[in-house]
C-alpha cells in the first residue's frame, strides 16, 4: 500500500520509490494518470489498473499473482489507497489467504487538512464524500449535528458550495470549521473561520470554489442555548409534552436522553 503525493510531487517518499523501483507490478487507480508520476521518478515497472469498477475481477487476478510469489505495489490517483480510493476488497482478501499486507505511509488529504487545521485532533471521524443528492446529504448532516468529535468530509468543486450551505444550516452558521483546499499545491488555502464566514467568504469568490476540498467541523457545543439541557434532550421533551404532564414528559425525556430531569423540567416550564 504505497501512499503517493496529493500535489506536491516532493512528497513521495525515498521509500516509496524504492518500493515502486523494485515490486513486479504496480496496481493503480487510473494507469494513464500514474504514468506522468511514474516518468518524473523514472519508475519502468509495469502498471495494471484496480478500480473502483473492477476491483472484484482484478483482486483475483493480483491474489494468484501475490501466491506465485511476484510483489504488488498498489497505489491510488493521489494520497493513500483505500482512503477514500480502491483496495478494501484486495487488501482484505490478501490478509484471509495469509499473504503479507505492507504500509509505504505517506500523503493524505485528510491528515493533512487535520494537522493544519487548529481543531482538536485527539478523537475525530472521518465521513468521506457526502451523498450527492440533497435529501440524503441533508439527512446525513442531520445525524451528525450533536457530534462532539471533529468532522472531516472529503468535497469536490462541484458540490462544495451546497455542502457548505447545508452545513451552516443543519450545524449552524457560528459553528468552528476549516476549508483546506488544494493541499499542497500553488493554490494552497487553509482558512479557520465559522461556517457561516467560510460560506460568504466562498460565495463572494469563484477561484477559492475550485480545487480539491478537506472540510473540517468542529465540536458541536455542549449546551445549545447556554445553560439548558442538549438539543436532542430538548426535542424529545418538547415532543413528550405535547401528550404528557410536565413532570412525567420531563422524567421520561431524562431517561431516554440521560439528560439530568431537573434540567429538563426546569427547560420545560420556562418555554411555557
Ligand atoms: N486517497 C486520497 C487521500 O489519501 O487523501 C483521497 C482520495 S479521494 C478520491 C479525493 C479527494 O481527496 C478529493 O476530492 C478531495 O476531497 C481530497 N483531496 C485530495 N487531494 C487533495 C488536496 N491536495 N487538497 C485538498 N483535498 C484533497
Amino acid at each position: 500500500m504505497v501512499a503517493t503525493p496529493i500535489g506536491n510531487l516532493g512528497d513521495l517518499s525515498p521509500r516509496a520509490v524504492d518500493i515502486l523501483q523494485r515490486v513486479d507490478r504496480i496496481a493503480a487507480e487510473d494507469t494513464r494518470h500514474s504514468a506522468g508520476l511514474m516518468r518524473h521518478f523514472a519508475i519502468t515497472t509495469p502498471m495494471l489498473s484496480l478500480h473502483e469498477h473492477n476491483e472484484r475481477q482484478k483482486t483475483q487476478l493480483l491474489l494468484q499473482r501475490l501466491e506465485g510469489g511476484e510483489s504488488i505495489a498498489l497505489i491510488a490517483d493521489a494520497g493513500t489507497p483505500l482512503i477514500s480510493d480502491p483496495g478494501y476488497i484486495l487488501v482484505r482478501e490478501a490478509h484471509m489467504a495469509g499473504l503479507r499486507v505492507v504500509p509505504i505511509p505517506g500523503p493524505s488529504a485528510l491528515i493533512a487538512a487535520l494537522s493544519a487545521s487548529g481543531l482538536p485532533t485527539d478523537r475525530f471521524s472521518f465521513e468521506g464524500f457526502l451523498p450527492a443528492k440533497d435529501g440524503a446529504r441533508r439527512k446525513l448532516l442531520e445525524a451528525l449535528a450533536q457530534e462532539r468529535r471533529t468532522l472531516a468530509f472529503y468535497e469536490s468543486p462541484h458540490r462544495i458550495l451546497d455542502s457548505l450551505a447545508d452545513m451552516a444550516g443543519i450545524f449552524g452558521e457560528t459553528r468552528e470549521a476549516v476549508v483546506a483546499r488544494e493541499l499542497t499545491k500553488t493554490f494552497e488555502t487553509i482558512r479557520h473561520d465559522n461556517l457561516g464566514n467560510l460560506l460568504e467568504w466562498m460565495r463572494g469568490d469563484a477561484n477559492q470554489q475550485k480545487g480539491e476540498f478537506v472540510v473540517l467541523v468542529g465540536e458541536a457545543p455542549k449546551d445549545e442555548g447556554g445553560e439548558g439541557p442538549a438539543a436532542e434532550a430538548c426535542r424529545i421533551a418538547d415532543i413528550l409534552v405535547q401528550e404528557l404532564p410536565v413532570k412525567q414528559a420531563a422524567a421520561l425525556a431524562a431517561s431516554i436522553s440521560g439528560e439530568k430531569k431537573n434540567a429538563l423540567y426546569k427547560y420545560l416550564l420556562d418555554r411555557g
